[in-house]
């Protein structure tokens, strides 16, 4: 049955046309509707059902085809799933016209509450008061309650006898063309605006969408739109599933459904995209593609201002990675301003002459033969300074029309948060730098910390472990009776002679070497790429600038200071524990030796 149905498409509209066993379509088409009211007739003899009668417009033309199969007065359930008046309005013509006493309207309480205004005579046979079901004489309606969908008291109807859902107005759809059927998937796109408009929430329609999915459904006779058969009924539950319902949001005065329907599909990309991506680039990207769905525009520009450090550009050239650099004049001219500031600049500097401004969302300026710059500023929430904005290139000049507006004001407040997330990222990132050269640096030298030592000693030493030709010598240094100067002159001149030790250190060290304070007067210098001759004349040589220098202590005075070193090679494989106890016991038998001077380490035990 249900794959003929797409055949009834050639079928005469002005009749009624039966689209199951004893299910009538008649409906009546309305030249200028893109609503297109269908009504249906379950044929039972003197027991009939029609449901959804209809409205006053209608109504003669679907009277016209019911008589066509039975005489309407065998027409005993009139149901109404709920009350709006493309599916009630004709009830006062049908109450004149019911000559039987058994006649009802079948429907739910919270509809009831609002129909019976009407004052009619036919009574009400409530869903909620016979268990959900209306047994007929040759098949029984099961009914599914889908509240707030968009009616507080919505429902709909099952046959199982022949697998139809008279489902309303869920998979309705608008249609410039009708077809009495559905095709292909395509048809979607007739009820995507319907639901997105009409269908209050996500969560209510998924609420209807469970209810419905519990039955065997084959074929989906809507209110609305085109009748689903089988092939579509689960491609078309599938992708309500994720659509967005509730655009009546962004509607204000809209009332253009299709284009509503295109914004709301950017809207939806735009949080999308904040929502999946972290990083501004991907962001910058992604709007791009977004933002030309809608507007021809060449490019965006961003740009914005962080602290004590200037302005921010993030532009196509560099990929979006954002540079600190100098932004085009009218940034400059702009940044920093209130929202107050910024409209009187447009009113009274001569700067701002050729830029026109679009209410209080953005300016524009025509740039010549090259098309036309649309500025976005970005206003900070809790300052409602300038501190962003957006530079929008069109490659033509064009008219700002109101969908122009509304897609730019759409995405200043995403483009704020996330410049904002951008800047903030950003001196996140700068103070982990700053953390990091802190831990990394002793403050006192400006050596290494062991901190650092670790690190780069565990790579370095995985090197030397891959390959013997790059091998690490260590030095270990301590100043001679360090405690006597401490004694003698003060803590502040021992600082100072550690100060100018460490400098010496330093000095005579590669680039590559990496000289640590290990403790309060040792220090140890790794050096690397040096054989044990190499680390012995390093060390020879600092010792014997050492003992040459001159320490500075006040006006006059100058003080003698000298140091005792331990050198070792690293073998391969040696573990960092094992070379700096070599090296220890080497500076131990220089300081037993005398002091001032070098020791070789030990081989080490294999
Ligand atoms: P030795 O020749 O045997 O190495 O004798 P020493 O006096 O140098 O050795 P000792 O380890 O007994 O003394 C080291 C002193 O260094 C003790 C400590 O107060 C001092 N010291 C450690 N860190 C600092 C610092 O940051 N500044 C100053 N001024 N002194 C420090
Ligand atoms: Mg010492
Ligand atoms: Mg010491």
């Amino acid at each position: 049955m249900t794959t003929d149905l797409v055949q009834l498409n050639s079928a005469d509209p002005r009749h009624a046309i039966e689209i199951a066993h004893r299910v009538w379509w008649v409906g009546h088409v309305l030249d200028d509707d893109v609503f297109q009211c269908h009504v249906y007739l379950i044929e039972q003899g003197d027991q009939s059902v029609l449901l959804d009668p209809g409205s006053r417009l209608t109504f003669a033309g679907t009277l016209r085809k019911i008589e066509e199969v039975i005489p309407f007065t065998h027409i005993r359930y009139f149901v109404c799933h709920h009350q709006d008046p493309d599916i009630v309005a004709a009830m006062p013509l049908i109450d004149e016209m019911v000559g039987r006493e058994d006649a009802v309207l079948v429907t739910h309480w919270r509809a009831r509450a609002l129909l019976r205004h009407y004052g009619l005579k036919v009574p009400f046979w409530l869903v909620d008061e016979h268990d959900w079901r209306l047994e007929l004489a040759d098949r029984a309606l099961e009914f599914i309650f889908t509240p707030y969908a968009h009616f507080p008291g919505a429902f709909c109807s099952f046959d199982r006898s022949t697998g139809i859902l008279f489902s309303s107005d869920l998979f309705g759809g608008f249609t410039e063309k009708p077809t009495l059927v559905a095709r292909d998937e395509s048809h979607f796109e007739a009820l995507r605006p319907f639901h997105e408009h009409y269908m209050p929430s996500r969560d209510i329609l998924d609420f209807a969408l469970t209810q419905i999915e519990a039955y065997p459904v084959r074929v989906i006779a809507s209110q609305h739109g085109s009748i689903i058969p089988e092939h579509l009924v689960a491609p078309m539950t599938d992708k309500l599933r994720h659509l967005d319902c509730g655009i009546y949001l962004y509607a204000r005065g809209n009332t253009d459904i299709q284009r509503l329907s295109r914004l709301n599909a950017t809207l939806r990309d735009i949080s999308e995209t904040m929502l999946l991506y972290r990083d501004f680039r991907d962001i910058a990207d992604r709007l791009f593609q977004v933002v030309s769905k809608s507007l021809p525009i060449d490019r965006i520009d961003y740009y914005a201002q962080v602290e004590d450090r200037g302005i921010l550009l993030l532009t196509q050239e560099t990929r979006f990675s954002g540079l600190f650099g100098e932004p085009p004049h009218e940034v400059m001219l702009i940044m920093g301003m209130t929202r107050e500031e910024w409209h009187r600049a447009h009113a009274e500097s001569s700067d701002l002459a050729n830029h026109q401004l679009c209410g209080d969302a953005f300016c524009f300026r025509l740039d010549g033969d090259s098309g036309m710059v649309l500025t976005l500023p970005l206003f900070s929430p809790g300052t409602d300074r300038l501190d962003a904005l957006a530079l929008v290139h069109f490659p033509e000049s064009m008219p700002v029309t109101s969908e122009v507006e509304q897609v730019i004001e759409q995405i200043a407040m995403p483009l704020q948060v996330a410049l904002e997330r951008e800047v903030i990222y950003r001196s996140i990132e700068e103070e982990r730098k700053r953390a990091y050269q802190r831990s990394i640096r002793d403050p006192l030298t400006g050596l290494f910390t062991r901190v650092y030592m670790q690190d780069v000693v565990t790579r370095q030493f995985g090197i030397h472990d891959r390959d013997s030709s790059a091998p690490v010598a260590a030095v270990m240094v301590d100043i001679d009776h360090f405690k006597r100067i401490n004694d003698t002159y003060g803590h502040a001149t021992g600082d100072q002679v550690l100060r100018q030790v460490a400098g010496v250190l330093k000095d005579a060290v590669r680039e590559t070497d990496v000289p640590v304070r290990f403790g309060g007067e040792e220090f140890i210098v790794f050096l690397v790429g040096a054989s044990a001759s190499d680390a012995m004349s390093y060390a020879e040589r600092i010792r014997t600038e050492i003992e040459a220098s001159e320490f500075g202590i006040g006006a006059s005075d100058s003080l003698r200071v000298t140091i005792s070193l331990g050198v070792g090679q690293r073998a391969q494989r040696e573990p960092q524990e094992a070379l700096l106890m070599r090296v220890d016991e080497a500076l131990y038998r220089a300081k037993e030796g005398g002091r001032n001077r070098v020791e070789l380490a030990d081989e080490p035990v294999s």
